[in-house]
């Protein structure tokens, strides 16, 4: 499932590719993705031309002239390939939902296979509100080490939950919670106020650590995931914990542990990784 790092691998390719082009043509294969009727979705982006392309969380905004707004989540399976003209053929996308054409016969096209992902316009001040309801950019000054200490302190949530939540932090999903909670040694069941001040600094340099570190290698492609080249990328082979269970940790030797929580798999080392704070 694509997190802060593959949405931003994707938004970096996505500039070099649709910057500059105009909406001539929006064809909805899939409504169940847009938030909008296919017609408000037409009347609202064609003709419009593409000033940028920026990422919040998980999301994929392209920027269009008349402060309007396409924020694209990419769910489970979504991918956004720009072609230079319609793809026919074997690189074809194989689960289109929406198309968007451009004046010089570009395509951007909006893939989703499971179709949890979703395409929708937003005019600006929409969009500064449900923007205004995330939580800060884990790779932005906004978010400290005092500002992650104080909201841990005030939640029992497990805290792999409590990373998961966007309105916490902006853009860390399970893959990147597990690896930055394997890095600052705390279980993921931990409740969120028993993380100590020691381990929310750990936490908060784990955190961007691991994010860093992926969008270096241009995301973790683990089935689904593709770049707007519709490359891999190669964070995988960089988890030390995430999809490892039975495997040695790699700070101490000992067996990597799966838990389930909320339906998704926490990995951890329950010898690095203690369920309580310890007191040294
Ligand atoms: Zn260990």
């Amino acid at each position: 499932m694509p997190e802060l790092p593959e949405a931003e691998t994707i938004v970096r390719g996505l500039r070099r590719a649709i910057v500059g082009e105009r909406v001539a043509r929006v064809e909805v294969v899939h409504a169940d993705v847009l938030r909008a009727t296919p017609r408000r979705l037409r009347a609202e982006a064609l003709g419009r031309t593409v000033e940028g392309v920026a990422r919040r969380g998980k999301n994929v905004l392209i920027l269009l002239d008349g402060r309007r707004i396409l924020a694209v989540n990419l769910g489970m399976t979504g991918r956004l390939l720009p072609f230079p003209e319609a793809p026919r053929g074997a690189g074809r996308p194989t689960h289109p939902a929406v198309r968007l054409g451009f004046e010089s016969g570009s395509v951007l096209v909006f893939d989703d296979q499971r179709r949890f992902g979703t395409f929708e316009i937003f005019e600006a001040d929409a969009w500064a509100e449900r923007d205004a309801r995330m939580g800060p950019e884990p790779l932005e000054r906004g978010f400290t080490v005092a500002r992650l200490a104080r909201d841990l302190s005030a939640s029992r949530s497990p805290v792999r939950s409590w990373l998961l939540d966007q309105r916490r932090i902006a853009g860390v999903g399970n893959i990147y919670a597990v690896e930055a909670l394997q890095r600052a040694g705390i279980h993921p069941l931990r409740p969120a106020d028993r993380v100590t001040q020691v381990e929310a600094a750990r936490l908060h340099a784990a955190i961007r650590e691991v994010l860093r570190a992926a969008i270096r290698r241009g995301g973790t492609t683990i089935r689904d995931y593709r770049n707007a080249e519709g490359g891999e990328g190669a964070y995988a082979a960089h988890l030390r914990v995430y999809g490892r269970e039975g495997e040695p940790c790699p700070s101490c030797g000992d067996r990597v542990e799966r838990v389930v929580l909320s339906n998704r798999s926490a990995y951890f080392c329950p010898t690095c990784q203690p369920l309580n704070a310890s007191t040294r």
